[in-house]
């Protein structure tokens, strides 16, 4: 019986032609694959045909393949509409940005290395030369991310004493950072100041005393307040944290560099407002409304940044070269006004909706050109896309998407999240599936195009009809992008 099996070299030269497998990535799942049919003989669970076992073992060796290779990272074309999505990395760099990085990163450089004085240097000196003339700070130091400058902050001015953080601030961005945990895990005691709604500059009056380390002032990223409602005026604080000799803290999270009014959005309060308006450090993402790499600025008076600088968590808390570079190249493209063209995640949000209109008629034509798809529907549909990364949470930038009607919307978006090379990631309502064309560049169209024709040339050959009935079920989940975790 077990003499039906195939033999190993045969499986080995039919994964090279039929998946394009090497021989030695093929051989340890030729091996695995030739175990469990022998098992499922010897249980009599299959029949002894050398053929079907065959046919058995490389659909075995194919499902593993599809499993090992869905498991790294990988390039997404994002569908959402969703420009920050945490899941996908949010920010993408820009293409003039990464092609500076490379002689930076591929060879050596003056990472902590002045080369005037031919002495060591600060790894953040030209960084903060760039941001000191983009925001108006006298210093500046970068962290791994936002969440790091809130750690090292709180801890080098809060560790032993108290930091008071108004009642209506005391947040959850996301992934499980809380401000009250982070606090405590800085050796910090939290003071909660004022009412979830109202909180006054007379409420943290009474309570600033010698043993209080900081104010702690955090923006409500993902969430709004509204109605009955007031927050201690950031000047205030700034005077009151002056009396005392320490720092108001201010976590903006978003990092707006530019008024986001220009994009038709709400108002963000940008970080040379922040700075301007009285706190002496302001804590930003370099990957939410910045546009750059995942990473914490923190920007502010000298005396502060200075003790951060030399605090023992800095060296741990601090970004490698790849990113410095990364960081510089982006705040040298707002330098030159040329954010809105060269920072993908900007120029998404400064899209005319004429535009975005223009790309999805152009995606539409190009997947129609590799038709017919007999029982599919393409149509054009407005759309609402949004900022994301827990930044202006109520936002919504007119768009428009792709409604692709006739495959179970659950079914195409699987599909199509599991395309190779690339994944493509939309939204399912209603059971049909929609790609936002908002958070879809230019130059992924024709990537687009073909892995959506790709899908539905598979749909037509017959693939995904026995998960028809499963269609009520999956219209009625709302999204199939992840989960946009702020945040
Ligand atoms: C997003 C956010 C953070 C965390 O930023 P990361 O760069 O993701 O670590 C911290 N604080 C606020 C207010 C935020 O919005």
């Amino acid at each position: 019986m077990l003499r039906a099996l195939p033999p190993a070299h045969e499986l080995i030269g039919l994964a090279a032609t039929q998946l394009a497998l090497k021989p030695d990535e093929a051989h340890p799942m030729v091996t695995r694959a030739l175990q469990a049919l022998r098992e499922a003989l010897e249980a009599g669970a299959v029949t002894a045909d050398r053929e079907a076992l065959k046919a058995r073992a490389l659909s075995l060796i194919e499902a593993e393949h599809r499993a090992a290779r869905q498991g790294g990272l990988r390039p997404v074309i994002n569908g959402t509409g969703v420009v920050l999505h945490t899941n996908l990395g949010r920010a993408p760099l820009g293409a003039r940005v990464y092609e500076a990085l490379g002689p930076l990163v591929t060879g050596y450089a003056t990472l902590e290395f002045d080369t005037l004085s031919g002495q060591r240097g600060h790894r953040d000196a030209a960084l903060a030369r760039r941001l000191s003339a983009l925001v108006g700070c006298e210093d500046a130091v970068v962290v791994n991310n936002c969440a790091a400058a809130v750690l090292i902050a709180c801890t080098a001015f809060g560790a032993g004493k108290r930091v008071l953080v108004s009642r209506g601030e005391l947040v959850e961005i996301g992934g499980g950072f809380r401000i009250p945990e982070v606090i405590a895990s800085c050796g910090a005691s939290l003071v909660e100041v004022g009412t979830t709604n109202k909180t006054r500059l007379s409420d943290f009056a009474r309570v600033m005393n010698a043993s209080v380390g900081a104010i702690l002032k955090v923006h409500q990223s993902n969430f709004v307040l509204q109605g009955f409602t007031e927050a201690a005026p950031r000047a205030g604080l700034a005077g009151l944290c002056n009396e005392w000799g320490v720092p108001l803290i201010e976590d903006l999270g978003a990092g707006a560099l530019v008024d986001t009014q220009r994009f038709g959005l709400d108002r963000e309060t940008t970080v040379r407002e922040a700075l301007s308006g009285g706190a002496d450090l302001v804590l930003a993402s370099g990957d939410k409304l910045l546009g750059g790499p995942q990473a914490g600025l923190i920007v502010g008076r000298a005396r502060f940044v200075e003790t951060l600088r030399r605090h023992p968590l800095m060296r741990a808390l601090r970004p490698g070269r790849l990113v410095l570079a990364a960081l510089d190249e982006t705040l040298a493209v707002y330098q030159r006004g040329e954010a809105e063209t060269a920072l993908p995640a900007v120029a998404m949000m400064a899209a005319s909706a004429a535009e975005v209109e223009a790309r999805a008629v152009a995606l539409k034509a190009a997947v129609e050109a590799r038709g017919p798809y007999p029982g599919v529907n393409l149509t054009l549909c407005q759309s609402m896309a949004r900022v994301g990364g827990g930044s202006l949470p109520l936002a919504a930038l007119p768009s428009t998407a792709l409604r692709v009607e006739g495959p179970p919307g659950h079914w195409l978006a699987a599909r199509l999240r599991q395309g190779w090379p690339v994944s493509v990631v939309g939204r399912v309502t209603s059971g049909a599936f929609f790609v936002d064309l908002r958070t879809v560049q230019v130059q992924a169209l024709a990537a687009l195009a073909g892995a959506l024709a790709e899908a539905l040339l598979g749909w037509r050959a017959g693939e995904g009809r026995d998960t028809l009935g499963e269609s009520q079920e999956a219209g009625s989940r709302s999204d199939d992008g992840g989960d946009d975790d702020t945040h």
